[in-house]
């Protein structure tokens, strides 16, 4: 049973947009090419400080917080507006996935979550442990990093989220994505077709973000904890990536910097996000040349 469906949601008459993750509904379409995601401040604040960043090109544009129907909402580009029936793909980048303060929290005051105790459990019955079978229960840092050696994110840097091909079909359960040649294989699918130049123009694209990020000030001095890559192609040829989702991307203490690479352990903040683009290039140039 696939019980993760994509929400595809009629946004304007000719195009229906689609939601890979998160939750139905966080989302509202905008004004023209714009869409609405429901406010974060640390999105907020992250979005205004990327549109004076060497990153601002691989960004959606921000465009400012707007109320509606009482619910406040931040103002973003729509980035599926200028292709025509798209392939997308989202994949969350790093190598953590909860935000290091959410690890300090769960331990100061544990909150047992059933809700990701049945998630678990639906995946793998034998993942908790005795004492969270008992409590029916499990804490949200323990459930992440559980989804963590489950996917690629521990072993790769990186995890696929969701698909949706041009041809209609859709998958966003690749919650035991994990080896290499499965990873592999769910982007050689999403590229299938017009292999060779689809990705030759995604590693450009890739390796000119990852100039990008290697010159930005912003990226030196933020955590970035479950944003994703969104890949986007259509059948005119055009295909583009962006940095999207800055809901747990988080300003570092004073004058502390990243390497982005470096394996975390707790207090360094690091997350793995370099090293995970790393490995993403890597994979998707060795499809190219074979
Ligand atoms: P989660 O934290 O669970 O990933 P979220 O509520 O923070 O979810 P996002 O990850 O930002 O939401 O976005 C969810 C999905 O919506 C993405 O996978 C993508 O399909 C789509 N999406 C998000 N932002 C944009 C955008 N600017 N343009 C087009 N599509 C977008
Ligand atoms: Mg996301
Ligand atoms: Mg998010």
């Amino acid at each position: 049973v696939l019980k993760y469906s994509p929400f595809v949601v009629s946004f304007r008459k000719h195009y229906p947009w689609v939601q890979l993750s998160g939750h139905a509904g966080n989302f509202q379409p905008g004004e023209d090419g714009r869409i609405l995601k429901r406010f974060c401040q640390c999105e907020q604040r992250s979005l205004e400080q990327l549109m004076r960043d060497p990153l601002r090109p691989f960004v959606p544009a921000y465009y400012g917080v707007v109320q509606r129907d009482g619910q406040t909402f931040n103002q973003m580009e729509d980035l599926l507006a200028d292709f025509e029936g798209p392939s997308i793909m989202d994949c969350k980048m790093g190598s953590r996935t909860y935000l290091e303060e959410e690890l300090v929290k769960a331990r100061e005051r544990p909150r047992p979550r059933k809700d990701m105790y049945e998630k678990m459990v639906a995946v793998d019955p034998g993942a908790p442990t005795p004492e969270e079978h008992a409590q029916g229960a499990v804490t949200k840092p323990r459930y992440m990093q559980w989804r963590e050696t489950m996917s690629s994110t521990s072993t790769l840097g990186f995890r696929i989220e969701g698909i949706k091909k041009a041809d209609g079909t859709c998958n966003t359960n690749f919650k035991k994505t994990q080896a290499l040649e499965q990873v592999t294989k769910v982007l050689e699918d999403f590229v299938d077709g017009d292999r060779g130049i689809l990705q030759r123009k995604y590693v450009a694209r890739l390796e000119e973000l990852h100039e990008a990020l290697e010159n930005s000030p912003f990226f030196k001095t933020h955590e970035v904890v479950g944003s994703s890559l969104l890949f986007v192609h259509d059948h005119t040829g055009l295909a583009k990536v962006w940095m999207i989702d800055f809901g747990k991307t988080v300003a570092l203490a004073d004058h502390q910097t990243l390497t982005h690479r470096l394996p975390w352990v707790e207090g360094n903040h690091e997350d793995g996000y370099l090293w995970g683009l790393d490995n993403m290039i890597r994979l998707l140039q060795g499809l190219a040349w074979s």
